[in-house]
């Protein structure tokens, strides 16, 4: 990757040439970057609310959220044991029998003190007892009666298997930081501090809408050479996981004056527009001419497979008091939506969204069987992932991997993600994946 690349339209780069995945993702990662800073001169405040933790799955703190309170908010034990003074420890292998005075409980703590050779029973998550900093768990005593346990006293340091007050958080510290795309144990984790709601950015508007003479709404008939349109649906999906507002704008007609309209429709209502159809060679040059009074869109070739024509860019602000519109024309081809919206989309509306982690995770499994591969583009091949019988983790492609197959998603549980450069792949080499689940 050596020149930057440009979103524009008229950058002959981009029309000719095949663009690498990751060229294409930097361009889209600086273009959302660019519309942060202006929106960000323009206002703020509006750009967070308050919520209620039951609201806030997949939304996207807009500030630290610091802890009111220590935690743990007092010493206390981690295990079930006996709780004593480790002053008493020698450290040696001799038997130390000690008496118990008491019982200490979570949640109902022993008030008294111990004093020498004594200790109290305790239980994990109860308040250590005062002139107590040792536990030593249940399973290291020797003997136990009622009243006495005998332990050997190197089995246990002074201060183990003690939760110290604020190990956790401390008061005033961010326990969860600005930027986080908020998932249950955040939810927990604010619950376990006595917040009960949370500053997130306000949802990303996403309008959709899918270009074709031939698709057809669900409910209808199928003419000959009709079929329906199933990615607004598979597009509502994925960005149903991202918890932001949908705007459906249905299905839209080859022709200029409905386009049109349908987009200045959209750029009026939405931050980001997803298109899907119209941008492959024979369509484009229909959709370019729209383009370039609406806004600055570069139309892609991008070495990818499948997924590789694609329009990207922004719409201008429809009157003086909006603001620009991302646009993202996917490719029509149902596999190439869904695998260019986990390319690309997904983390150009987190980005968007203020969130501080957009890549996905990748991991690595065997494949079962050989992968055939050209250099000179990337690949997402649809997968199931498993385990062998040796444990490790494998993969096996599902199945026919034309564009159009929609079976082949769903069928399968990750992409294997064939590198620019990769030639032919064996069976028995190792494969980068991501998975679907847990992507969002
Ligand atoms: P296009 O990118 O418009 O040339 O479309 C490529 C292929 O995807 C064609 O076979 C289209 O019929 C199909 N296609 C386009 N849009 C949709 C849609 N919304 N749902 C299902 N298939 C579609
Ligand atoms: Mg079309």
């Amino acid at each position: 990757m050596t020149e930057p690349i440009k979103h524009s339209p008229n950058n002959p780069i981009l029309l000719t040439a095949s663009l690498h995945v990751d060229e294409a993702r930097k361009a889209i990662s600086d273009l959302v970057n660019e519309l942060l800073l202006e929106s960000r001169k323009l206002n703020n405040a509006s750009d967070i609310e308050l919520v209620t933790l039951d609201q806030a799955i997949n939304r996207i703190l807009a500030e630290d959220l610091l802890s009111p309170i220590d935690v743990p908010a007092a010493d206390n034990s981690a295990m079930d044991g006996f709780a004593l003074n480790g002053n008493c420890l020698g450290g040696s292998q001799d038997l130390m029998t000690l008496k118990i005075i008491g019982t200490a409980y979570a949640g109902k703590p022993y008030e008294g003190a111990i004093g020498p050779g004594e200790c109290l029973k305790i239980m994990t998550g109860a308040l250590m007892p005062n002139g107590c900093d040792t536990v030593i768990p249940q399973e290291f005593t020797e003997s136990a009666s009622e009243s006495t346990i005998g332990f050997k006293q190197n089995q246990v340091k002074r201060g183990e298997n003690r939760r110290l007050r604020g190990e956790d958080l401390q008061s005033g510290r961010a326990a969860i930081a600005a930027g986080r795309l908020l998932r249950p144990s955040d939810l927990g984790l604010a619950a376990s501090l006595g917040i009960a709601s949370l500053k997130v950015h306000r949802k990303l508007k996403v309008a959709i809408l899918s270009s074709g003479d031939e698709l057809r709404s669900l409910g209808q008939s199928l003419d000959p050479g009709s079929i329906y349109d199933s990615n607004r649906y598979s597009l509502t999906g994925l960005l149903n996981r991202l918890n932001l507002e949908i705007i459906d704008c249905g299905i839209v007609h080859d022709d200029p004056a409905s386009l049109k309209a349908a987009f200045v429709d959209a750029a009026s209502k939405a931050d980001v527009l997803i298109s899907s159809g119209g941008v492959s060679v024979g369509e484009a040059d229909f959709t370019k001419q729209i383009m370039q009074e609406l806004g600055d869109v570069g139309f892609w070739k991008i070495a990818m497979r499948p997924g590789r024509p694609m329009a990207f860019g922004m719409l201008k602000p429809v009157d003086e008091s909006g603001s620009k519109t991302l646009f993202f024309g996917l490719p029509g081809n149902p596999v190439a939506v869904m695998v260019t919206f986990y390319q690309f989309v997904r983390s150009a509306l987190l980005q968007l969204n203020g969130a501080s982690q957009t890549e996905q995770l990748m991991t690595q499994a065997i494949t079962e069987a050989p992968i055939r591969k050209k250099p000179g583009r990337t690949e997402f091949q649809r997968a199931i992932m498993g385990r062998g019988s040796d444990g490790k983790p494998t993969v096996k492609l599902t199945g026919s991997q034309g564009a159009g197959i929609l079976r082949s998603m769903s069928e399968a549980n990750c992409f294997v993600i064939l590198p620019h450069d990769q030639g032919n792949i064996e069976a028995g080499d190792w494969v980068d994946v991501a998975l679907f689940d847990g992507l969002l």
